[in-house]
């Protein structure tokens, strides 16, 4: 990092946008700089847990099976959106999702056939070989190569405007604090998720039991200087992709392998043995996402998912083995549920399930009839010993409340001031495409194709 330097674009964030980011607008002719708060060893931000991306194609391809064309993707958007999202962005990401692929392989990425499991996504989603932080490692060595300067434990802690434009960033690099010059920003520091109290600002005392799954470097500071800085916002600090996970993982960090797949195999209740929401609703890649926002609504944020012994092996296991037990009785002294409440549920459910096919792959015809709420789909009776549960919490993946930004990934702010240097990719503007809900691998189509476009319109800028 060279003090005297005036660098082309200065791009803050270490994951998938920044990367992206800063080798397109290395590509371009630009000098480039990364600004990443984690040190080395942790670089990569949520993108290092992911491992796959949502990808329009029209025909099967390499990893993909079949087709997924714009409209379907458009309408799987619309429907968990529930209409919170910007069209003319949206159908711009899915569309150039389609072109990603060759340009990931070329800069280090590596595709693998869909995994099994309760998450089979091989029409919609191609997986990264060796899971995100090889995606990620492929992309810093391609940005090494290319000559891209990269800082460790670089964390930006202010932001300097002059004149209405983007000027410098004070930087925090191994307790002393230095000034980088760029002509343009890249921001691409993640979400709010890892900051509780924002959090907590959000949603209340039920903040304190939310588990963050990912990074503990994604704070926000960023996007709150922009915000400061009069930049407009999209969404709100409610929404978030949240997802149901094992309530014995860490604060942190404890990624992909916390998440619990056997929800919709079993039914889930709440500290009160109550069930509270439809396990079978829709197939689980469509609704693992509501989950998180299901058990933090509920007492105390703690929920129970139960099955029996027809249910073991047929989902991704977790990487906590599950509370076991001879008896349903035993199962509640286990879990501290009153044993009574636990009965009367499994059995006041055990009566409502009528008889079908199972199959799990299918919307099937296994259901529940007058029972509240329904199980839709795969009701099977809880009846096989052992009985299994798996205790769960909300675990916030990343938050949607962002700077808001146009096609050319400017971050448009309040009255229409222009401030024509400062661009935003991944996270911090996702929530312009995903007012809520989530389509399983949107966040890395998110990254990939704003941050390309980030990376080049800043170059460009840089060399008006
Ligand atoms: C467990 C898990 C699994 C996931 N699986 C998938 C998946 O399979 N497919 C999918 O599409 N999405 C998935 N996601 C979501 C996906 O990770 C994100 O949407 C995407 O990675 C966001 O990329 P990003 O570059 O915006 O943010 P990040 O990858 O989080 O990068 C943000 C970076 O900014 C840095 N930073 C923050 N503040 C500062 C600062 N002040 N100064 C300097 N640097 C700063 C952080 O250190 C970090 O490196 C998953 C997320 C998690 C947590």
């Amino acid at each position: 990092m060279d003090p005297n330097q005036l660098y082309d674009v200065l791009i803050v964030g270490g994951g998938n946008a920044a990367l992206c980011a800063a080798i397109t607008a290395r590509q371009a002719g630009a000098s480039v700089i990364v600004l990443e708060a984690a040190p080395k060893h942790f670089r990569g931000g949520n993108s290092r847990h992911t491992r796959n991306f949502r990808c329009m194609h029209d025909a099967p391809a390499d990893v993909l099976t079949d087709s997924y064309g714009e409209n379907e993707y458009w309408e799987d958007l619309l429907k968990v959106t529930a209409g919170h999202t910007d069209e003319k962005l949206a159908r711009m990401v899915i569309r150039q999702t389609s072109e990603c692929r060759p340009w990931m392989r070329a800069h280090g990425a590596r595709f693998q056939p869909s995994l099994g499991g309760t998450l089979h996504l091989s029409r919609t989603n191609a997986f990264f070989l060796g899971g995100g932080k090889a995606l990620l490692n492929g992309y810093y060595r391609a940005a090494e190569r290319m000559g891209i300067e990269i800082e460790y434990n670089a964390e930006v802690n202010e932001l300097n405007f002059r004149d209405g434009r983007f000027h410098s960033a004070v930087v925090v690099r191994k307790g002393f604090t230095e000034v980088v010059r760029a002509k343009t920003l890249v921001a691409a520091a993640g979400g709010f998720q890892a900051n509780i109290e924002w959090l907590r600002s959000a949603w209340g005392e039920a903040a304190n039991n939310f588990l963050i799954r990912g990074t503990p470097y994604d704070n926000g500071h960023i996007l709150r200087l922009l915000m400061n800085q009069g930049a407009r916002t999209v969404s709100d600090p409610t929404q978030c992709h949240c997802v149901a996970i094992d309530a014995r993982a860490p604060r942190f960090d404890g990624g992909i392998i916390t998440r619990v797949d056997c929800v919709s195999l079993g039914i889930t209740v709440n500290q009160h043995a109550q069930r509270f929401y439809d396990e079978g609703e829709d197939f689980w890649p469509k609704r693992y996402a509501i989950w998180g926002r299901l058990v933090a609504q509920q007492p105390g944020q703690i929920a129970y998912t139960i099955i029996d012994s027809q249910a073991m092996g047929g989902f991704m296991p977790p990487v906590f083995p599950p509370i076991q037990a001879r008896s349903l009785r035993e199962l509640a002294d286990a879990l501290k549920l009153d044993p009574q409440a636990l009965e009367r549920t499994v059995a006041e459910y055990n009566a409502a399930v009528r008889p079908g096919k199972f199959d799990h792959a299918i919307l099937d015809n296994c259901s529940t009839e007058d029972l509240q709420p329904a199980k839709s789909h795969w009701a099977l009776r809880i009846e096989r010993p052992p009985y299994y549960a798996y205790p769960l919490r909300p675990g916030i993946t990343f938050t949607y409340l962002g700077v808001a930004v146009n096609e050319r990934a400017e971050v448009c702010f309040e009255e229409n001031r222009k401030l024509d240097n400062v661009f935003a990719a991944g996270e911090i503007m996702a929530g312009n495409i995903l007012g809520k809900g989530y389509l399983a691998g949107l966040g890395m189509a998110i990254g990939t194709v704003f941050g390309r476009i980030a990376g080049e319109e800043a170059a460009r800028r840089a060399h008006a």
